[in-house]
């Protein structure tokens, strides 16, 4: 039974989404972002998400990160600004959000019980668009309650493990899968961005939208988190929240591609996901 309607981004449907950039703009034509990431042994994350944030667009970036990742991300981005939190390990208490116009969340930050509560106060909080991604999507299925506190249009891009732990349950075939995702968008009034080969966008109407890029080579530790930094970045520069999804995955796939014929799928890292980000 196939109940929701497919569609297929290409290029095409890009073109009809980028804005392109003004001549007389400035930094702050084009938002500030937060990025939330990163704990002990995890700061990586924090900076291929902001590195990659950067990359596509966004005017300015802050990352929150724990204090251990200060000096690493200072040093690695000089164009980001970083805000430490009280912590040394992990991320924890919410910082002040007016200053920022989209919020990112979950790469690499761990589920510890600090951590835990501040997921949950942003999600009691947020009055901007967030996407959320990792460790964060596994805090929210650790108690299904918090599926109730998504906020409508909340960009969600789980891996196929974590969109299982999400709803709590395996599918038997791809045509249950993609019923389960189209429900689950529905019944939340998000955007679930279920990533793989392929990656099929669900959309609050019901509708799935698959993407034509991206290769082997990105299945690596550190894509996931490239394309929260995009899809963020997009977010902060006034995408609407299906646009930013649909157009940042494309554009990650693309970036994907591009290193895969420089580097060779084997070869390429999460980095030249990165290096080959071009809007
Ligand atoms: P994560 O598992 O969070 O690091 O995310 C992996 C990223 O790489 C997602 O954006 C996937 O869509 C992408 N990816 C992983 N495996 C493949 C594949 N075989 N073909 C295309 N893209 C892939
Ligand atoms: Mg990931």
């Amino acid at each position: 039974q196939i109940a929701a309607k497919y569609l297929y981004t290409d290029s095409q449907t890009v073109k009809a989404i980028i804005k392109p950039r003004k001549k007389f703009a400035n930094k702050g034509n084009f938002g500030h972002a937060l990025m939330m990431a990163g704990s002990y042994g995890m700061i990586g994350a924090a900076v291929l998400s902001t590195r990659a944030c950067l990359r596509s667009g966004v005017g300015k970036v802050t990352v929150y990160a724990p204090k251990c990742g200060y000096e690493i991300l200072q040093t690695s981005i000089p164009e980001a600004m970083c805000l430490p939190n009280e912590s040394v390990d992990s991320l924890e208490k919410l910082p002040e959000l007016e200053a920022y116009q989209a919020v990112g969340i979950g790469c690499g930050i761990g589920t510890e019980p600090e951590t835990v509560a501040l997921v949950e106060e942003l999600l009691k909080n947020i009055k901007v668009p967030i996407v959320i991604d990792a460790d964060a999507l596994n805090i929210i299925a650790a108690d299904k309650k918090r599926l109730k506190l998504l906020p409508e249009n909340a960009i969600l891009t789980p891996h196929p493990k974590e969109f299982q732990r999400l709803i709590g349950t395996n599918w038997e075939n791809d045509y249950e899968k993609l019923k389960i995702l189209s429900v689950f968008a529905a019944d939340y009034k998000c955007i679930v961005c279920l990533k793989g080969a392929f990656t099929a966008i669900a959309l609050p109407d019901g509708t799935i939208h698959f993407n034509s890029t991206g290769n082997a080579g990105m299945a690596k530790g550190g894509s996931g988190d490239v394309l929260t930094g995009m899809i963020l970045a997009l977010l902060a520069q006034g995408y609407a929240p299906q646009e930013a999804a649909i157009l940042g995955v494309y554009e990650h796939g693309l970036a994907g591609d591009r290193a895969a014929q420089i580097k060779s799928p084997t070869s390429m890292i999460a980095s030249d996901i990165i290096e080959n980000i071009k809007f």
